[in-house]
């Protein structure tokens, strides 16, 4: 593989900047949180942050969007280190093949979401990390984190996102009271998922996305705010779970770890080479970012980086 030295990563950038700029087919804004309903189909971005302290931008980096459930990627990082190997006991570790907020396997397979990036699986894992404590000290801990990994504290809730989502947000709380009514939820549905909405409000450039993310690509040991191994299985979840039934698809397509949310972000980890954030609101029928995941495809054309060889 080419190391990222010896690349030209703002030409391939720019290229990709232009293609998608012509492109008319930009999928559809999410609408089911009237909030996100507001923003342009027309905004597009792309930062990178390579693991030798380099980063390339490229389109809106520095417009904050709502990283929706990107989040689920930190919570569930949180969670393991307060948790361990004990989270695994309320959720599990395999793909699901449904929608985000489906409904259905839940009823089948008692209570216990099939991973932590269907929106069941995130309500427990933030559900585990509120336990007992108050909602305003654990949404602080989670942008304490977000705010360290990204080394930018200039990262912050957009509170009239999260009254949206918690006004719209019926099948979230009917996901969590099912659960509860399975005992794998400790604390009241409305507080889980109170917090749950919150930390999908968060808002954040694709800059301080991929700089958030370089502690998962390894290689900087002063990036490090979580365990190699764990790094290793956070990116495996994020390889087969993290675009829900579109994660074999993004795998063929793209071959790195990726997680996406409905506001249109996608945060992709190129093991010890980069980390990326692409942002282009539009959605697929799966509900991630369809310029999103054509722009990082055409990077993993480009760059050859792929986990698998
Ligand atoms: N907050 C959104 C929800 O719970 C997150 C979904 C997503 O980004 N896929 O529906």
């Amino acid at each position: 593989m080419t190391r990222g030295a010896a690349m030209d990563l703002q030409g391939i950038l720019d290229t990709i900047f232009h293609e998608m700029q012509d492109r008319s087919d930009r999928g559809i804004v999410a609408d089911y949180i009237p909030e996100l309903a507001q923003v342009s189909p027309e905004h597009f971005a792309m930062s990178l942050c390579t693991a030798d302290g380099q980063s390339f931008h490229v389109g809106a980096a520095e417009v904050p969007f709502s990283i929706q459930s990107i989040s689920k990627v930190f919570t569930l990082a949180l969670a393991l280190g307060r948790l361990g190997d004990q989270l695994w006991t309320r959720v599990g570790r395999e793909p699901s093949g449904l929608a985000f907020n489906s409904m259905v396997q839940l009823e089948h397979e008692n209570g216990i979401p099939r991973n932590p990036f269907v929106n069941a699986g995130a309500i427990v894992v933030t559900d585990a990390i509120l336990a007992g404590h108050a909602p305003r000290e654990v949404l602080g801990e989670v942008l304490r984190f977000i705010r360290q990994a990204a080394g930018d504290d200039d990262i912050h809730i957009n509170h009239r996102v999260a009254k949206s989502e918690q006004d719209t947000g019926h099948r979230n709380l009917a996901l969590a009271h099912f659960m509860r009514a399975h005992g794998n939820l400790r604390n009241a549905p409305e507080l889980s998922c109170g917090v749950y909405f919150h930390q999908c409000a968060i808002e954040m450039s694709t800059r301080q996305l991929a700089q958030a993310g370089r502690f998962l690509m390894g290689g900087d040991p002063a990036a490090r705010l979580v365990s190699p191994a764990r790094v290793r299985r956070i990116n495996a979840l994020m390889l087969t779970c993290g675009h829900y039934d579109g994660s074999g698809d993004f795998a063929y397509r793209v071959g790195l770890p990726g997680k996406s949310g409905v506001g249109g972000g996608i945060l992709v980890i190129a093991p010890g080479r980069a980390s990326i954030a692409v942002w282009s609101p539009g959605l697929d029928a799966q509900g991630n970012s369809r310029l999103g995941t054509l722009a990082v495809e055409r990077l993993a054309q480009a760059t050859q980086w792929s986990v698998f060889g």
